[in-house]
């Protein structure tokens, strides 16, 4: 059977960044189905998920009340749209429910299907929103390098992911990136807080060369997730807001990786104090269940895009459908009745940074680092002085099999490997989990010696 698929995928499927031409050799995982936070294979083998998929099954596999309410939903209204005056009582009910999880200035959102969607929406409603305030030339949105915001046209702009933009002829015009505050890779001898403050201030020095009057936003995710959970020093988050305020520049967290607790706090921008004017969550919106996406605005943004008619042109067949809707509302019911961003931030969070910084001690890992339910451990070959792997090793990829083969999902993003659990993970899954690492670290370093 499992080859039975493998070659019907190999034949009509493309996959989403997968070498395609090394499946016909090789074939697929072909993943059954889900428990907790173990997935299965055809093969029988089971693998704790330290990715809850890609970052979005929060409340890990299995849900039954989440599984009851997209029944349900489906039985009653599978289908129906929010154009022209129509709405269904699980988008109402939803809205309602983000407003009391969202920061205490925002009370709106826009539904889409997917993040993608969502951060093409942003840039729409930022225009929209300019427009209203008697300032249409402020267009230019300002994102960062190595960033990841999606994979449509503008999703893919906005991030800056040089491969991403090498296929496509990218970015679209008007989207401009500067660094990423990324000092282990980037830092050099500089220390982080410096490093961080100065990061900070190419924003600003972005915003003077392009002038203010042409500058629409900011965005940027907490915690760069995809481009390999890169923390901002402490310095950085203050200097950022600092400048969105003086210039006037809208601030866009995109949370669609940090948002529905995986910092311990409802959103990623909550951890770090900072106040967005426009809020991009998917994900674990829904733990995954059902694809959701929704844009969260401010009072005051709102305020802008009503005031001028408060007709938005702009709208998916699939904004908020209901069984997505009511899988949402589910999984933040069951998020809240269990308390789970608490246990994030107090309990289960501060064990998984506490085992995971223990693999810092492993001669190929030259620094560990995470917040709540993320982590990541960078692979370099010497610590002192610091040398990566030579890059044909493919040192990250060699770990990441080794993981797989050991029972284990982690993420390779070139030589920097990531977790990102589901949030209901136990203590002992999770020293599972960091047993489990420590093994494959080992079987790592003793293959790259051959
Ligand atoms: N923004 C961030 C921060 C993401 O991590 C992702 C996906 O990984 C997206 C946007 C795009 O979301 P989607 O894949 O749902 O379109």
């Amino acid at each position: 059977q499992t080859q039975s698929w493998q070659q019907l995928d190999a034949a009509h499927h493309l996959h989403p960044f997968t070498d395609n031409q090394a499946l016909g050799q090789k074939g697929s995982r072909v993943v059954t189905h889900a428990e907790g936070v173990y997935v299965y294979d055809s093969e029988g083998h089971k693998t704790l998920d330290g990715m809850a998929g890609l970052w979005c099954v929060n409340m890990g596999y299995g849900q039954q009340a989440v599984i009851d309410a997209i029944t349900e939903q489906l039985k009653v209204l599978p289908y129906y749209n929010l154009f022209f005056q129509s709405t269904h009582p699980t988008a109402a009910e939803l809205s309602a429910l983000l407003a009391q999880v969202l920061p205490a200035h925002m009370n709106r959102v826009f539904y889409t299907g997917s993040g993608s969607e969502c951060n093409d929406t942003v840039i729409r409603m930022v225009r929209h929103y300019w427009a209203s305030q008697g300032k249409p030339d402020k267009t230019v949105m300002i994102s960062r390098h190595n960033a990841y915001h999606g994979s449509t046209m503008a999703g893919a702009s906005l991030g800056g992911m040089k491969p991403m933009h090498q296929q496509g002829g990218l970015p679209i015009p008007d989207i401009c990136h500067i660094d990423q505050p990324y000092h282990f890779e980037e830092g050099g001898n500089q220390d982080p807080e410096t490093f961080g403050l100065e990061r900070a201030r190419q924003l600003e020095q972005k915003i003077l060369e392009l002038g203010e009057d042409r500058v629409a936003a900011f965005i940027a995710e907490p915690i760069q997730g995809a481009g390999g959970v890169i923390i901002a020093p402490d310095s950085y988050w203050k200097e950022i807001k600092r400048i969105c305020d003086q210039y006037h520049i809208l601030f866009i967290s995109d949370e669609v990786i940090c948002g529905f607790g995986r910092t311990g706090h409802w959103f990623g921008c909550q951890y770090y104090g900072i106040e967005p004017d426009l809020i991009s969550m998917a994900k674990g919106i829904t733990s995954g269940y059902l694809p959701l996406g929704a844009v969260a605005v401010s009072d005051r943004v709102a305020q802008g895009l009503l005031s001028q008619g408060g007709e938005f042109n702009h709208g998916f067949t699939y904004s908020g459908h209901p069984a997505a809707c009511a899988a949402a509302i589910a999984n933040i019911k069951l998020m809240q009745e269990q308390d789970i961003v608490t246990r994030v931030r107090d309990e289960i969070g501060p064990y998984l940074q506490q085992q995971w910084a223990t693999l810092a001690d492993h001669p190929i890992v030259g620094e560990t680092r995470g917040i709540g339910m993320v982590a990541a451990l960078e692979l370099v070959e010497n610590k002192v002085p610091r040398t990566r792997f030579h890059k044909d090793k493919e040192a990250g990829m060699v770990c990441r099999e080794h993981c797989i083969a050991n029972g284990l999902i982690m993420r390779a993003v070139g030589d920097t490997m990531i977790i990102a659990p589901p949030l209901i993970i136990t203590r002992t899954e999770v020293d599972q989990l960091v047993a489990t690492a420590r093994k494959s670290l080992d079987d790592t370093w003793r293959s790259l010696q051959r």
